[in-house]
């Protein structure tokens, strides 16, 4: 799947705001946004124009793409199928988000970023309900039990991995199995707020509707 490769801190800086693109350097004193924090390029911190209407809805339709990791079209095809449920349409979308396999899997501690986390599940080190998945657009759904296959367990980078997200707070709706970090189980569908990214999806929705 198509995905983009370019530098990723120059996202956030464009957005102005942290997507936490880059694992445990996003908490570091090391962050782009933290340093520099005006929009990449020549002009970017010279060039300040306030930004409203089809520009802030624009701006927020960017954001949630870029730090869920996807591209227009398949950003898109998540709004389509929101719009076709009986339900809040912007809430649904970042519902369906929260709900990708490699979001789940990111969200458990289980890999450093989306991106990481996506490669993680690409290459087969995730099991959904003791089957082995390889498909990182997964949706997930309430009960769904997260393991890391036993082989993957025993390698360094994975022992690196769970050391690294000890103590790191895991959401409302995901609960780490007791005993057992490489684990994880769905206890509820996701809200859909997300007090990190702070995604307001009715911008969203507005630009989409125009
Ligand atoms: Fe880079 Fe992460 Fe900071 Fe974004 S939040 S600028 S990806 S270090």
């Amino acid at each position: 799947m198509a995905r983009y490769r370019g530098p990723v801190c120059r996202l956030c800086r464009r957005e102005g705001a942290k997507l936490f693109l880059k694992g445990d350097r996003c908490l570091s004193p090391k962050c782009a946004i933290d340093k520099r924090n005006f929009a990449p390029g020549a002009h970017g911190k010279t060039r300040r124009s306030r930004v409203q209407g089809y520009g802030l809805q624009l701006r927020e339709k960017q954001k949630a793409k870029r730090a869920y990791g996807l591209l227009e079209r398949q950003f898109r095809l998540y709004f389509d199928r929101a719009e076709r449920e009986r339900a809040v349409t912007g809430t649904f979308l970042l519902q369906l988000l929260e709900r990708r396999l490699d979001n789940a899997v990111y969200r458990l501690g289980l890999a450093p970023s989306r991106a990481a986390a996506r490669l993680f599940v690409r290459h087969g080190h995730v099991e959904v309900n003791g089957k082995r998945v390889d498909i990182p657009s997964k949706i997930i759904d309430q009960g769904d039990v997260i393991r890391v296959c036993d082989k993957t367990r025993k390698k360094d980078f994975f022992k690196l991995v769970l050391e690294r997200a000890e103590g790191r707070t895991v959401p409302e709706w995901l609960q780490r199995e007791e005993d057992d970090m490489a684990s994880g189980r769905v206890v509820t569908l996701p809200s859909g707020e997300d007090p990190q990214l702070k995604i307001r999806d009715q911008l969203i929705v507005e630009l989409y509707s125009r």
